[in-house]
């Protein structure tokens, strides 16, 4: 069975402790391969790596610097059926929908940030005949980065490229539940002469090496997507340190639809922001509030098509709903559809494991479900689920849609389906969310600043936003 290894300093090696953790594959409930149950000495021993690398990275032409990040993502391309396969076994998602969306986005992420150095500038400022001011951007240091387990290589590289641009070192941590395609792409470091280092990654569990990378005290900037409630324990940890945080959360985005939308292109989005890996993209819709004069069309359809997805092995080509990714979180979104029921809810469809046999017949499908009779303020309505379950709630009026969108402790993104200009804006002016999309979904040009507000998340992450994050700015003036 194959042993996942740390990378640092430029090498694949084994945890310090010797110990390793079993790594289940999803969709057959199996233990498939091992992973580092790494601990502080290793993180030690990346920052040890990053902390020598830095000084000579960090002055490294940004020329050289974006050669470095194109060639790694050239590298990712030319192995995009195989990390797509990687990404499938680890993390449940159909084969497909990691071929063509997260590791494109993943080697897309290299090549933005591989280009987008180079033309990152900072600003002069001139006060007439007595000074100027001129600001310079300098890397902050030994970067942490720590990443979920719903898109892996996708989010992990969303954070290590602009570091990596900006002049950062790192040390990052993948999610130890999907950590495969992370130490593929230490692999492929390697492969790209990438300088010993520059990148180290640690794997293990987040109470050990997550928590040993945010309190350690020479990592100056930490850089975290995943839970809400993690969030809160690592910004108690790391803001008493004056580190620099980025913290991207949780989500329980709203789907609004009014009744003058295009039907047919919203029905067929609403479907994909709904389940789409199996519900598991933090800015999926799970809250759909329908305009009460389309209610009753929309939940028949609905229904009819949610029943219409193909649940099971991620490796078909027809499997639109692969396996949730671990059994300790198939096992909590089951206990919040029973939590549906006793609020009062009614399952139109699904509501229940979906049934597989032979070599499938232990791993963790649900069927796409939807829910209809709950109060908006029900805790199956605040709670972020993160899995194939959605609620529909019928609304009068646009204030009411509001109010109920705006309801819940979260602000990561939020869909409106209007066909009418102005109430299309006005609602977005008025949806308490990082992002809002009109008349689509999951479309973005990576040059916007991502990020929730409210319980979502902090920092900017996208953009130039995330080189100014991972650079200090320093303030020079000069006397004329
Ligand atoms: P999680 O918070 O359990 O884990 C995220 C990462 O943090 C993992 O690598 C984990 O090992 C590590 N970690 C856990 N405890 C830690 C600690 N005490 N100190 C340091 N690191 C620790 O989240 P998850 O279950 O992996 O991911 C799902 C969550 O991520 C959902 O809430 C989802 O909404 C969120 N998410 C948010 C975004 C966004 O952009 N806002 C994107 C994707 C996922």
């Amino acid at each position: 069975m194959q042993h996942i290894k740390n990378y640092i300093n430029g090498v694949l090696t084994e945890p310090v402790s010797k110990k390793y953790l079993d790594n289940f594959c999803p969709s057959t409930g199996k233990v498939y391969s091992h992973i580092p149950d790494s601990d502080e000495n290793d993180v030690e021993l990346a920052y040890q790596a990053a902390k020598q690398a830095f000084p000579e990275w960090s002055v490294t032409p940004k020329e050289k610097r974006s050669q470095y990040l194109l060639k790694i993502a050239s590298l990712i391309e030319a192995n995009l059926d195989r990390l797509a396969l990687a990404e499938s076994i680890d993390n449940g998602k159909p084969v497909k929908l990691a071929k063509v969306v997260d590791i494109p986005r993943a080697a897309a992420n290299f090549h933005f940030y591989g280009t987008g150095i180079l033309h990152y500038a900072s600003h002069a400022h001139a006060m007439e005949n007595s000074a100027i001011n001129y600001t310079l951007r300098q890397p902050v240091g030994v970067a942490g980065c720590i990443s979920p387990w719903n898109l892996p290589l996708y989010l992990f590289t969303w954070k290590i490229a602009p570091a990596l641009a900006a002049g950062c070192t790192v040390v990052a941590k993948p999610s130890e539940v999907t950590p495969m395609t992370a130490f593929l792409l230490s692999e492929l470091c390697i492969e790209a002469g990438l300088p010993a280092g520059v990148l180290n990654i640690v794997h293990g569990l987040g109470a050990k090496v997550g928590n040993a990378i945010v309190s350690h005290k020479n990592i100056p900037l930490i850089s975290f997507t995943g839970g809400t409630v993690t969030g809160k324990q690592i910004a108690s940890i790391a803001a008493p340190m004056f580190k620099k945080l980025s913290l991207e959360l949780g989500g329980k985005n709203p789907n609004v639809i009014f009744a003058d939308c295009d039907y047919e292109k919203m029905l067929t989005t609403t479907i994909n922001s709904s389940f789409s890996n199996q519900g598991q993209i933090c800015l999926c819709g799970s809250r759909i509030f329908v305009e009460k004069k389309i209610y009753d069309k929309f939940k028949k359809d609905f229904v009819a098509k949610t029943k219409e997805l193909v649940v099971g092995d991620p490796s078909h080509e027809k499997t639109k709903v692969g396996a949730i990714v671990s059994k300790p979180h198939f096992e909590k979104i089951l206990s919040y559809i029973e939590l549906a029921k006793t609020e009062g809810g009614t399952v139109l469809c699904g509501g229940k494991p979906h049934g597989m046999t032979g070599d499938f017949k232990d791993g963790y499908y649900i069927e796409p479900t939807v829910i209809e009779g709950l109060s908006y303020d029900c805790r199956t309505n605040q709670e972020e689920i993160f899995g194939p379950v959605v609620t529909i709630t019928p609304f009068e009026t646009e204030e009411e849609a509001l109010m109920m969108a705006n309801s819940t402790i979260y602000g990561l993104a939020s869909i409106v389906w209007t066909q009418d200009l102005t109430k299309a804006h006005r609602v977005a002016n008025h949806l308490h969310a990082g992002i809002v999309w009109i008349n689509c979904w999951l479309l973005r040009d990576l040059r916007t600043p991502f990020g929730g507000v409210k319980a979502s998340g902090v920092g900017r992450e996208g953009g130039f936003e995330a080189l100014d994050f991972f650079t200090e700015p320093k303030n020079v003036c000069i006397k004329l």
